[in-house]
């Protein structure tokens, strides 16, 4: 306000109220003390320096909305206060104004902001308390959500739900009632403040009973009455809630509270607590029929894995043990000590066994043989798991392999018995004509003799020379120029290759290291990799030769465009007299070829493999240990 006599007689009226008084002159210093202090009243004049005082007034009350504001007016003036009581000041002063009235007006706004004072602490406290409220239900909720997370026993986590139903609802008693298929019947799960041999034996059919209502409409039932009503054939209740529990489409069972004595009913709020705490009663159901389930696949698993007639070993990406079952533990006599979390190789310790390990990572054929010194011999076969590690499993084939040296040495004994008479045959059909004039027919027949006595005595050198290598009689190893072999092993083919009108891509790295082996078996090698490759593919077809070296090995690559083989055939086209399923019908050939080619690589350390699709055409792949001076 401005200086002013009127000034002077409002701050007596003050000061005889009891208040200390601030005087201020504009806006600015209102403004500036206002945030120092919290004034008890403002008294503000109509204009001071020129300004409106409403406004102003107006501004204060937006800091301070109880305040009371008393506008100081030079006359009585309705529209003017009309125009303060919407900006929200409390009274006015207007001239004559005379000492005792300015006290009844000031005391008499003090005493109504003192009223709004306590309305506003109680709203708040009241608010406060119900927001505590509140703070309880969400932290009780977070609570039980950690609980489902955490446990796996499904009587507690419901035990916990039904509990925490009681606690926010604030009812006597609480049941969580499922349904039992069999007898169409809800049984109770869980219970709070229910006598536990009710609860035990409780069971309330589906039909003619409101929970089994609930079941059968999937809706929520809710109600508060008078006087007790009877739960059809269960117990009296004056309040009551039941929410479904929902398992995908079906209604599993009921989540309920009641209250059976007082008659305080249930809220809103409490039927949407209560379907919240029904979907965490169904997501602990869901935890615990999903972790039974993987359960018993386990132990289905388990059972299997430990009865089966084959070692297996699970291994982690690091080649520790995961999984171990008693058949592998018999292969290496291993006992009964857990090996789980073990490196392989130093839980086994077995020689064989480690170096197959070893080469598994750059060797693409999965099948190992492992002899032990007792005898026995196990098909070993590496697979990748993918995300897992690895799986090894071990098929014991001492008796096929028992089997396969008797037909070895049967085979070998009769080739050998049939080299004499079949070479006598041969002798004696090539003397035929010498001995007196045979005509054109004769002369024919006697060619069939000599083709198929031909074919016979391949076939039976074949067999004796497999013998022979098979049983490692080759040991003779000279330094070896495998390009020149593969070279003369095209010049013979050349007249084939042209009636066929195929195509050879031939790329022979320069300066290819010579290799360590028997040329005569090379060649043999080399001979029937690249007559295969000719022979199964058609008129027309192409075939692509890569020789070339890597660090200490030369790799050899024979592919062609022809028919391919099956993926059932691949694993046994190295054994002996094996011929793929889609060979066509009159294709001249004994099987022997690849088995000769597979031990003579195996005879030179080497490896080979083959990957091929039927229609498009094969891939033999031969790796041989290059030759080193000091290995002689
Ligand atoms: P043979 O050719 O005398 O039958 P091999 O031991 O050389 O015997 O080959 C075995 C079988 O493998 C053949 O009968 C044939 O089914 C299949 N095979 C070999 N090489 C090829 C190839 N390049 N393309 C398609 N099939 C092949």
């Amino acid at each position: 306000m401005d200086e002013s006599p009127t000034l002077g007689l409002l701050e007596r009226a003050l000061h005889a109220s009891g208040y200390v008084v601030a005087h201020i002159q504009d806006a600015d210093a209102l403004d500036r003390a206002l945030l120092e202090t919290t004034p008890l009243i403002l008294l503000i004049a109509q204009t001071l320096k020129g300004q409106d005082g409403i406004p102003i007034a107006q501004k204060a009350l937006e800091r301070f909305p109880t305040l009371p504001v008393l506008l100081y007016a030079d006359h009585d003036d309705t529209a003017l206060f009309k125009q303060a009581i919407r900006a929200g000041i409390s009274d006015f002063l207007h001239p004559p104004l005379r000492i005792d009235d300015i006290v009844d007006i000031i005391k008499h706004n003090q005493k109504r902001a003192e009223h709004m004072g306590d309305w506003v602490r109680r709203e708040v406290r009241r608010t406060t308390a119900s927001l505590e409220k509140r703070m309880d239900e969400l932290e009780t909720l977070v609570k039980l959500g950690r609980t489902i997370n955490s446990s796996l026993d499904l009587d507690n986590v419901l035990t916990s739900v039904v509990t925490a139903a009681v606690e926010l609802t604030g009812a006597e008693e609480g049941q969580l009632l499922l349904l039992d298929d069999e007898t169409s019947e809800l049984y109770m799960r869980a219970g709070r403040n229910f006598e536990e041999n009710f609860a035990r034996t409780f069971r309330l059919p589906v039909r003619d009973s409101l929970a089994g209502q609930v079941v059968h409409t999937g809706q929520t039932i809710s109600f508060c009455q008078d006087s007790p009503s009877k739960i059809k054939t269960a117990y009296l209740v004056y309040a009551l809630i039941y929410v479904p529990l929902r398992v995908g489409d079906h209604v599993v069972g009921v989540l309920g509270v009641d209250n059976r004595q007082n008659k305080r009913p249930f809220t809103q709020h409490h039927e949407l607590l209560m379907s919240v705490l029904a979907d965490y009663a169904v997501i602990a159901i869901e935890n615990a029929q999903a972790f039974q389930a993987t359960d018993q696949e386990r132990q289905k698993l388990d059972a299997t894995i430990n009865n089966i007639q084959d070692g297996v070993i699970v291994l982690d990406p690091e080649k520790n043990i995961l999984l171990i079952n008693p058949a592998a533990r018999k292969v290496f006599g291993l006992g009964m000590s857990d090996l789980t979390g073990q490196t392989i190789l130093k839980a086994i310790t077995n020689a064989d066994f480690s170096e197959i390990l070893n080469s598994i990572s750059e060797n693409p054929l999965k099948h190992h043989e492992m002899a032990f010194e007792d005898g026995r011999v196990f098909n070993t076969q590496y697979v990748p798991l993918p995300e897992i590690g690895s799986v090894i499993t071990f098929e014991e084939i001492t008796h096929l392999k028992m089997l396969d040296r008797l037909k070895s040495d049967f085979i070998h004994t009769i080739s050998h018995d049939l080299r004499s008479p079949l070479t006598a045959i041969m002798g004696y059909v090539e003397l035929l004509d010498r001995v007196g004039p045979l005509n054109d027919q004769q002369k024919q027949f006697i060619r069939h003799v000599q083709n198929s006595a031909q074919n016979i005595t391949t076939l039976i050198n074949d067999l004796l020379d497999l013998g022979r290598i098979e049983a490692g009689f080759d040991t003779r190893k000279d330094e070896v120029a495998f390009d020149s072999i593969l070279g003369y092993t095209l010049d013979n083919l050349n007249q084939q290759i042209i009636e066929k009108n195929q195509t050879v891509k031939l790329s022979i790295e320069e300066k290819l290291p010579a290799l360590r082996g028997n040329p005569i078996r090379l060649r043999q090698l080399v001979d029937n990799l690249l007559v295969n490759a000719v022979k199964y593919t058609p008129n027309g077809g192409t075939l692509t030769v890569n020789l070339f070296h890597d660090t200490d090995q030369v790799i050899l690559e024979v592919i062609d465009t022809g028919l391919g083989i099956p993926p059932t055939d691949q694993p046994h086209i190295f054994e002996k007299f094996y011929r793929a399923s889609n060979t066509p019908k009159n294709t001249p050939g004994t099987g022997l070829g690849l088995a000769i080619v597979k031990s003579i690589v195996e005879n030179h350390d080497g490896r080979i493999w083959l990957e091929s699709t039927v229609g498009k055409g094969s891939k033999f792949v031969v790796v041989l240990p290059i030759y080193k001076k000091d290995e002689d």
